[in-house]
Order: structure tokens, then C-alpha cells, then sequence
């Protein structure tokens, strides 16, 4: 049983008077046969490697091309100097999302939420909340299966990946999934969840896949922070009342219809966008010419 679309996800939730996280949670009951035990293991399970990726964090480490590492680093710094703007919260939310996507480029350990060039959207919102203690590790847990609820139901009537659906499938994904678990960490009702990951995937529509020299390098780390800053945005919103004018499956399924619109430059060939650059191409004849010891 798993949901075919939001709208049902969020009636299942209402005739079986449980809320959201209980209703993805029975769904991936009925589809893994896992107990309800061993399913929740699973999913602290994925937590603690996002609180542990963000511990190994070492901004000394540069990524293969040397383009990726030590950012996450500079914004703490720049934050404990008190010279950002946006106040504590945004500021631990950029910094953990350039900590994971960092880590990815350096290939070090992290859950691909849902994937890896998104990894670092869903653990941006959350780890400032749990280190804050604004949330305890259980609700936590309840929180990502709300957004592995809306992931779903996105990989079911779009896609998740940058190469069918552009940037868009997999930060713009990330980010939706994020906001509605931030939405229903903060209390918000089903609705206001729906009305949050609609309006977050909504802003990120049209995003292309553009990496620079086929690494999930750049843009791609940045983009992390663009998806996490997106996502508490559209959660506050959701959550001050506001709704979204298109609802979310209609959106999911704008933003399949325009994937399959972008040409095939702009879907993870390297080939448009930043990828296409002066800059961006020099750097991949650059990278071209180390790996080929000239
Ligand atoms: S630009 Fe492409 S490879 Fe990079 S994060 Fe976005 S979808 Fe993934």
C-alpha cells in the first residue's frame, strides 16, 4: 500500500484518525512486512548517520576536483561573529547543508534523502531542532516519515532523478520532503504539510541538473542550502495559514511534465547550464587533463 498520491495520503490519515507520520509509517509497514519495531530501528537508524555525518564534518578535507570542502566551516565562523544575517536558525541551517553535501562531494558517508546530490536539504532543517532540543530523536524520526511520505509519492508520479527531471526532481524533491517535515515537527496539520512540500517544490520548478564536469560538485553543494532555505520558508508559511494555490499533486506532476520538457543538456549530461559556462567547462578540460597525467 504505498500512497499514489498526496491526496490520499493525507485521506488515510484523516478516515483512520492517525496522523501523517502514522499513516507512511503503516504504508511502509504493509510494503516492507518489517514490524513496526524493526521499521522505526531502520529510520533512527538513518537519523543517526545524518547526526554522524554532520559530527565527522572536516573542513580541512577538499573534494576530487579541489572545488568542494571548508564552507561549512566559514559560515560558522562568520555566524559565531555575528556578521550573517537571517539569525541562529538559518545560519545552522546553511552550514549543515553545505556540511552533508560537502561530506558527499569528499565521499564520505551520508543518506541520500533522496539522493545523494540532495543529501544535505532534509538534515539542514532538522539537526538545528534536535541540537537546539526543540526536538527529541522520536519526533524526529515521525518528521522523516513525513517527508519519505511525500518523497514517495513524488518518485510515483514524477521522478527523483536529476537526469529525467532536471535539479528540480532531486533538490527541488528534497526540499518539498523538508518542508513538510518541518512543518510537522512545528505542529502543523496534514494539510498545512501538503500546502508546505507544494509550495517548496513549487519555487524550485524548472531547476536544471548543470554539473560542472559531470561532478556532483558544483552547483550541486549550493543548491543544497537553496533547498533547505527554501523549505523553512514554505514551512513558515504553511504554517502562518498560508495555503498553496496549486495543490501539491498537480505540482508534482507540473514538475514531471516540465522535466520531460528540458532538453537533454540541461538533465545531468554536463552539457548546459553553469556546465556550459567558460568557467565550467575549463574547469572539467582541466580536471580532463589531471586525470590524464598531462
Ligand atoms: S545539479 Fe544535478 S547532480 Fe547536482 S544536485 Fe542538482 S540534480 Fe543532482
Amino acid at each position: 500500500m504505498s500512497f499514489l498520491s498526496c491526496a490520499e495520503m493525507l485521506t488515510y490519515a484523516h478516515e483512520h484518525s492517525c496522523t501523517l507520520a502514522q499513516a507512511v509509517l503503516r504504508s511502509d509497514l504493509a510494503e516492507s512486512r518489517l514490524t513496526e519495531e524493526a521499521s522505526r530501528a531502520q529510520m533512527r537508524r538513518l537519523w543517526q548517520v545524518m547526526q554522524q555525518t554532520s559530527r565527522d564534518y572536516d573542513p580541512s578535507r577538499r573534494s576530487r576536483s579541489g572545488l568542494v570542502g571548508g564552507d561549512a566551516a566559514k559560515v560558522e565562523q562568520a555566524a559565531a561573529q555575528g556578521r550573517l544575517l537571517g539569525g541562529a536558525y538559518l545560519s545552522a541551517v546553511t552550514a549543515e547543508a553545505l556540511k552533508t553535501a560537502e561530506c558527499n562531494a569528499c565521499m564520505k558517508r551520508i543518506v541520500a534523502a533522496p539522493t545523494a546530490g540532495s543529501c544535505g536539504v532534509l538534515p539542514a532543517v532538522l539537526l538545528p531542532m534536535a541540537q537546539e532540543g526543540q526536538a527529541s530523536d522520536e519526533a524526529i524520526c515521525d518528521a522523516l516519515y513525513v517527508a519519505a511520505g511525500f518523497g514517495q509519492v513524488i518518485a510515483a508520479r514524477a521522478t527523483l532523478a536529476g537526469a529525467e527531471g532536471g535539479c528540480q526532481a532531486e533538490v527541488g524533491a528534497a526540499s518539498a520532503m523538508a518542508a513538510a517535515a518541518l512543518c510537522y515537527l512545528k505542529g502543523g496539520t496534514a494539510a498545512a504539510c501538503a500546502a508546505a512540500a507544494a509550495m517548496a517544490l513549487g519555487n524550485l520548478l524548472g531547476l536544471v541538473c548543470d554539473p560542472v564536469a559531470g561532478l556532483v560538485e558544483v552547483p550541486c553543494v549550493k543548491r543544497n542550502v537553496v533547498g533547505a532555505v527554501n523549505a523553512v520558508a514554505c514551512a513558515n508559511m504553511a504554517l502562518a495559514g498560508i495555503d498553496s494555490s496549486i495543490p501539491c499533486d498537480e505540482v508534482i506532476d507540473a514538475m514531471g511534465r516540465v522535466g520531460r520538457q528540458l532538453s537533454p543538456d540541461l538533465r545531468e549530461t554536463g552539457a548546459g547550464g553553469l556546465a556550459a559556462t567558460p568557467t565550467g567547462r575549463a574547469i572539467a578540460r582541466r580536471l580532463a587533463a589531471e586525470a590524464g597525467g598531462v
